[in-house]
């Protein structure tokens, strides 16, 4: 016998013997040793093959049997059962080959160079991918301990719980086996169910000699469907329709979730156990050749080169070069982000004295508090104090809408209520302390907002026309998960108390003054002495508009209690659970058409879960009725939003604000009327767009609608008639593979519905040397808003933007500031910009007008007793919206845009694959394309992440358990569609914004929409197959598991009725 010895890690040292396809003993550093063998019975003759080549090779060239050493990391296993299927005939690697197609898709490679294979099995996770391999490829182990050593068959007993091993896996002529990995996202993501099938036939036959199906994900360990290989020991059974009906019988049966399982999603792993055992049985067929199967199997997962096209707007001809404005240039911190030296909250430097606050949460979701007792807490280490309510020396009431406390005083709302805090010297120590604070609770029922009509007030309608005209309308209903902002910077905030009451705060906050206010109230103490500085965020997405407070109200009380500097950075856990997200949205509607497909009447219902507390939540609601018709006209319209309360920490603005909810109900509708009539979604959106001079149901005019053009171009850059051709013929070929298309517009409406907030300020200082320090109202979160105030200012001073210097946001130079919010800080700190910078040109014309051909810096150098500094201010005008009388103007203007993407699903496992997505997109005049077209595919690529990966799970008791990126997927790199085209519309000017630009920072998102669309047309192709036609629900995000069931098939239908691990919300 020859086996080849992979080392177990550097230095380790291996000797392998061994005989007859049974286990080779081993020493390695590492106590635990695996070997791969490509034939497995007694009679055949082993090799041993040493690994890496330099180490000792002898017997005779025939390869049957690989070593490892447990320490040996995955990329080197990886590596070498290339080698080994690179060399050897096809028949003897399968099992190699299974390892290496588990392996592709087993989480990152980072993890894989580092990850060993003994670390995975002895972890003995349920869903390691690894073990199913291994034990359906029938590995045997060698436990090893100090001079002794054992082999066994891995099996589902010993997968968990034995020391060092060594594997034997045989692979002979007969032997057939796969791999199959199920995650919510492709890359680097934990398995929902992981597997691996290996069939033996009787030599030269198709008759069944040992059936092995072992599942991940399926039980507390890695299981082997023990009665399912049973069964064909005993019987004689050909590999077709007969046993792949039996099979699944028993593997049903077998494969049985306890309903409140970890993880949830009992129905899909237990549809996914015998979908992917139908995924084998084709395979095999295939491979077999007993009958023509390609058409039926195509792998969704084959890799495609990647393919991004951008397409950017040319400033008009005559414009001069030292004209920024317009051009594509750089973020100004794009080189600092991207090298780390961009310095961030929490880089400000410790103070000698500094402490650290740890929250105190509640556990409970709607409770009262019956006791705290902090005394272990206290007694902690480094600990310095705790605080409560009682400690709060202003007011303790907080909030958008003074419905909150800093600390909870008596009862608690949410899982994730801040009760109290400690402060400690170290982050560790103040942790610890925390978790050690006792709170005996009475807990109360949690409240469930529809059934128990727990409504936050006003319940605000929107109507127009007549309902009651129109008959025959379809129901329909859509639900709408919620969305974490996971910014990469979690909530900061460092306060340093100074004298006279003065606090300074540095927050990564996208309202500094909302900020300042709530700390003020709690500090008790006049704004004036509470200053707030934001350099810049790491992210914001609408989650530190409001939400910050709940952190820097805590840290404030803190610092001024003990007059100290006080610091606190929310662990990713701590974030998630306590700021809030995406309001869930649960939409009713019914819609009324004509046979052409003309929509004539809406009747749509929106309830949106609001949490514990209103913050925003009306004004989110009162823009997803603003979106509710998305882009189409329709003459009768009746809209209703109704915000729930609930006991779940408050939910809050994230980009788009509402908007993508409503607009993704308007698409839910637009497309069941295209089903209904049996037509192509395109062509009844296309037939409904809004045209020119029509008006919305909030009676706003539409001027200067760009949609039809945005359609248009959108149609012809993205090829979607030969598109649409290629996937009708695709779909007729495939029969368990489906590529779906969709184009969807949008057109979203710009300014605060908060009239009030469509207002800026800006301050400029022009010093001596001719540099200019430019301060304005509006917050940097990456999203260049600094960027183009500079090129604003550099037109209008008529000077290069490397003589003006943004520093940062804060409260003692711009006061009063609105949020940077709603896509709108461009156009209103631009505006205040541009007025503060025209005032200073006034004041500096006599000394151009002396020195004509002189210099700026001559000019301003000359200005003795001027005053150089100067303020602007900007507030959108004509705007006001009565929803009593349903006039007045809502918004400044629309942007538009329209996609095009295209999918393709596995129906048997609900993966999808982003094939291609179109976008073009008006926003006017770009201040500066790059930045745009950066706003564009983020924007877009975070909407992909809401519509079709994302999800919150809540436990039935009200606690969050998604928590981190182990368990909550953002979209990776492999979810950016293979091929995306953005293009900036040309020729679009917009005469209501500075610049003639338009706002971009939300309108894109809803985009990602296309996707979601494209991949319910491809679940209506498979359902067609089934003969199902006609409407269906499909819900938000489309999960894989949401994928899978739509596609109903005879492996959907499984029995049973559960009580869920998690609940939706
Ligand atoms: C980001 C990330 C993504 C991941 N993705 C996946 C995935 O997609 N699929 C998957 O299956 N797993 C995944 N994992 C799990 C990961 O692969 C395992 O944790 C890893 O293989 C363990 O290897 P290690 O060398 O780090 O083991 P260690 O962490 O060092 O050890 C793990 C355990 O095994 C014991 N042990 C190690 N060697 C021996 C030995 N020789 N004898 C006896 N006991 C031993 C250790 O004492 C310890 O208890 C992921 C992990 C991370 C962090």
């Amino acid at each position: 016998m020859k086996t080849d010895l992979i080392p177990g890690g550097t230095g380790s040292c291996c000797q392998a013997t061994g005989s007859g396809g049974n286990v080779i003993s081993c020493c390695s550093r590492a106590a635990l040793l695996f070997v791969f063998c490509s034939w497995c019975t007694s009679s055949v003759l082993f090799e041993f093959w040493l690994v890496p080549q330099n180490l000792h090779r002898t017997g005779s060239p025939v390869i049957r049997c690989i070593v490892f050493g447990a320490a040996c990391t995955l990329s080197h296993m990886g590596a070498v059962l290339r080698k080994a299927v690179q060399s050897l005939p096809p028949h003897q690697t399968e099992v190699f080959q299974a390892v290496l197609e588990q392996l592709q898709w087993f989480a990152g490679q980072q993890i894989r160079n580092v990850a060993a294979v003994g670390g995975n099995i002895m972890t003995a996770s349920p869903i390691s991918d690894l073990n199913p391999v291994f034990m359906a490829a029938g590995c045997k182990l060698t436990l090893m301990d100090k001079g002794s050593a054992s082999s066994l068959c891995q099996d589902a007993s010993s997968v968990s719980f034995h020391p060092p091993t060594t594997f034997c896996v045989s692979s002979p002529q007969s032997q057939f086996i796969s791999a199959f990995k199920q995650s919510p996202r492709r890359e680097d993501d934990i398995s929902i169910v992981t597997a691996a099938m290996s069939v033996t036939f009787s030599p030269g036959t198709d008759v069944v000699k040992d059936l092995r199906l072992s599942f991940g994900g399926m039980a507390p360990v890695t299981v082997l469907a023990r009665r399912t290989r049973q069964q064909y020991a005993v019987s004689i059974r050909q590999w077709g329709e007969e046993l792949l009906q039996e099979a699944c019988s028993l593997l049903a049966e077998e494969m049985s979730l306890d309903p409140s399982a970890p993880g949830g999603m009992v129905s899909y792993r237990r549809t996914l156990t015998l979908s992917l055992f139908y995924k084998f049985y084709l395979r095999v067929l295939q491979k077999l050749s007993v009958q023509e199967v390609s058409s039926e199997e195509t792998d969704t997962l084959d890799v495609q080169e990647r393919n991004s096209l951008l397409r950017l707007q040319a400033v008009p001809e005559g414009q001069s070069l030292g004209d920024v404005v317009g051009r594509p240039i750089m973020h100004l911190s794009a080189l600092k982000q991207a090298t780390g030296e961009a310095m961030y909250c929490d880089d400000v430097p410790l103070y000698e004295n500094e402490l650290y606050l740890a929250l105190i949460t509640s556990t409970k979701a709607h409770a009262r508090i019956l006791s705290v007792d902090a005394a272990a807490a206290e007694r902690s280490p480094g600990v310095v104090c705790c605080l409560f309510a009682s400690d709060v020396p202003g007011s303790n009431i907080t909030g958008m809408r003074q419905d909150e406390t800093v600390f909870a005083d008596g009862q608690v709302t949410c899982v994730g209520h801040i009760v109290g805090a400690v402060v400690a010297d170290t982050q560790l120590h103040a942790q610890r302390a925390a978790k050690a604070v006792k709170i005996q609770y009475e807990e109360l029922e949690p409240v469930e907002a529809i059934v128990a009509q727990s409504f936050y007030k006003p319940i605000r309608t929107i109507q127009c026309g007549d309902l009651e005209a129109v008959h025959n309308c379809l129901p329909g209903e859509i639900h709408i998960g919620g969305q974490e902002h996971f910014y990469l910077e979690t909530n900061v905030t460092l306060a340093v108390p100074r004298e006279d009451g003065e606090m300074e705060l540095f927050i990564s906050s996208q309202s500094p003054s909302d900020s300042q206010a709530f700390v003020a109230k709690a500090l008790g103490v006049p704004a004036n002495r509470v200053l707030v500085r934001v350099k810049r965020m790491g992210g914001g997405f609408g989650g530190k508009e409001s939400r910050t407070s709940v952190l820097s109200t805590v840290v404030a009380v803190a610092a001024d209690k003990l007059k100290r500097p006080v610091r606190c950075m929310l662990d990713r856990d701590e974030d998630m659970l306590i700021t809030g997200g995406r309001h869930p949205f649960y939409g009713k509607y019914k819609v009324g058409f004509l046979q052409t497909g003309k929509v004539v009447a809406l009747d749509v219902t929106f309830y949106s879960n609001a949490g514990n507390s209103m913050d925003l939540s009306q004004a989110i609601m009162e823009r997803a009725l603003f979106h509710m018709e998305n882009s189409y006209s329709i003459p009768n319209v009746h809209g209703q939003g109704f915000i729930c309360r609930t006991n779940l920490p408050s939910n809050t603005a994230f980009r788009g604000f509402g908007g993508p909810q409503g607009l993704m109900v308007a698409e839910a509708w637009i497309t069941d009327v295209a089903h209904c009539l049996g037509r192509s979604a395109e062509e009844v959106r296309r037939l409904n767009l809004y045209l020119e001079g029509e008006s919305t149901p909030y009676n706003q005019i539409l001027h200067g609608v760009t949609l039809d053009r945005c359609w248009d171009e959108c149609l012809s850059r993205s090829e979607y008639e030969r598109r649409r051709a290629a996937a009708d013929l695709f779909n007729r070929q495939n029969r368990w593979t489906k590529r779906g298309l969709a184009v969807v517009p949008t057109k979203f409406g710009i300014a605060f519905t908060a009239t009030f907030l469509n207002q800026a300020g800006a301050l400029v200082h022009i010093y001596r040397d001719g540099s200019v320090l430019l301060t304005h109202g509006g917050t940097e979160m990456g999203q260049g808003l600094h960027t183009k105030m500079v090129q604003v200012a550099s037109r209008v001073l008529g000077i290069p933007c490397a003589r003006i210097y943004v520093s940062e946001t804060s409260t003692n130079t711009v006061a009063n500031t609105s949020p940077t919010a709603a896509s709108a800080s461009s156009d209103l700190n631009g505006a205040a910009v541009l007025n503060a910078c025209q005032t200073l040109l006034k004041r500096l014309e006599p000394y151009r007008t002396q020195n004509p051909k002189g210099s700026w810096e001559d000019w301003v150098s000359r200005t003795k007793d001027i005053n150089l500094s100067a303020n602007g201010f900007y507030r959108t005008p004509d705007l006001g919206y009565d929803f009593d009388t349903n006039s007045g103007r809502v918004f400044n203007y629309y942007s538009y845009g329209v996609a095009c993407s295209e999918v393709e699903i596995d129906c048997l496992t609900g993966t999808h694959k982003n094939l291609s997505t179109t976008i073009v997109m008006d926003v006017g005049h770009s201040l500066n394309p790059a930045i745009d077209v950066g706003q564009v595919e983020g924007g877009f690529m975070q909407g992909l992440g809401l519509f079709t990966l994302e999800e919150l799970h809540y436990s039935p008791r009200g606690v969050l358990l998604t928590r981190g990126p182990g368990s909550y997927k953002i979209p990776a790199f492999g979810d950016i569609p293979t091929q995306l085209t953005v293009s900036l519309l040309r020729d679009a000017p917009n005469d209501k914004a500075i610049f003639a630009s338009k706002a971009v920072g939300e309108p894109p998102l809803f985009l990602a929409s296309s996707v979601f669309y494209a991949i319910k047309d491809a679940v209506r192709a498979a359902r067609a197959e089934s003969g199902m036609t006609g409407p269906f629900r499909l819900d938000s995000p489309a999960s894989a598991e949401r994928i899978r069931t739509a596609c109903c098939d005879r492996f959907t239908k499984l029995p049973g009725t559960f009580s869920p691990w998690s609940v939706r919300v």
